[in-house]
């Protein structure tokens, strides 16, 4: 079995996401008018796992189009004031795996973490594969309402008929709930809910470390450590004690941190470097 980082692509944020500032509105206040910007932009990584029961891919990154005049809703503020995303179309998710000889319609399961933009907009390269999602997460996407919320439901793919992650009672470090996404068992999905409401992570089990594919429970592993939440989470409080699940995991084995928007992750997964709680 083998992980692979794929970056797609860049995203500018304001420091005031990255770490969250104030609370309740003024939160979200603060992140839109903010004045200072992550430097240099984030990474927007997908994860490629090369498995004997086939390929399973964790996210699917940004697309291109994200440079097309009118791709995100005008009126929105979060688009408009707070977010600059940098994908070139050999950025995309589909170049990046027929480069590294990997036919699209190979992978067998895509799993989401969340359904944000920078995580699903690479969804229209696999309408072969079976997508995963926790379904509440799914249906927060509807309407206009999600689009309030910052999705982007007008672009996810017309074919797209997600199958619902199917959770057991399972206790996992702090977790209570799991998805084990392979027969074997050594690919496994928990609720990380916070940075959205039913946003999860996966967990790939090898001999001798767990590497957790976060997504965007944590902007860093530094925001882990120091249960940091981020400027967008509705609930604070609850991307927090999720926080406190992923290190009381960590506690347990040894265990390799990997968010989507960290440079170090990719450094992290080639050295097996180890979270230290
Ligand atoms: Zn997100």
């Amino acid at each position: 079995m083998k992980i692979h980082a794929i970056q797609t692509g860049t995203v500018e944020i304001k420091k005031n996401q990255k770490i969250g500032k104030g609370s309740g509105v003024g939160r979200l206040i603060n992140m839109l008018f903010g004045r200072e910007w992550i430097e240099p932009a984030l990474p927007i990584y997908a994860w490629v796992i090369e498995h004997p029961e086939g390929i399973i891919l964790v996210d699917t990154g940004e697309t291109a189009r994200t440079a097309e005049t009118g791709y995100f809703p005008r009126w929105h503020p979060y688009y408009n004031l707070a977010v600059r995303f940098h994908v070139k179309p050999e950025d995309e998710i589909g170049a990046q795996l027929r480069k590294m000889g990997i036919n699209p319609k190979d992978v067998k399961k895509v799993i989401l973490t969340h359904l944000h933009t920078d995580h699903a907009g690479g969804l229209s390269h696999f309408p072969e594969s079976k997508i995963y999602v926790n379904l509440p997460e799914y249906q927060r996407t509807n309407g206009f309402q999600g689009q309030v919320d910052g999705y982007l439901p007008q672009h996810l793919p017309r074919w797209l008929e997600p199958i619902p992650i199917e959770f057991n009672d399972e206790l996992l470090g702090g977790f209570t709930k799991v998805w084990r996404a392979t027969t074997k068992g050594d690919i496994k999905v928990v609720q990380t809910y916070g940075h959205t409401p039913a946003h999860v992570s996966v967990i790939v089990e090898s001999e001798d470390v767990q590497y957790f594919l976060a997504g965007d429970a944590s902007y860093s592993e530094q925001n882990l450590l120091h249960k940091t939440a981020d400027g967008v989470s509705p609930s604070p409080k609850q991307a927090i004690a999720t926080m406190q699940k992923i290190l009381a995991l960590a506690k347990q084995r040894p265990l390799v941190y990997l968010p989507t928007h960290e440079f170090d992750s990719a450094v992290r997964l080639n050295n097996k470097t180890i979270l230290s709680v």
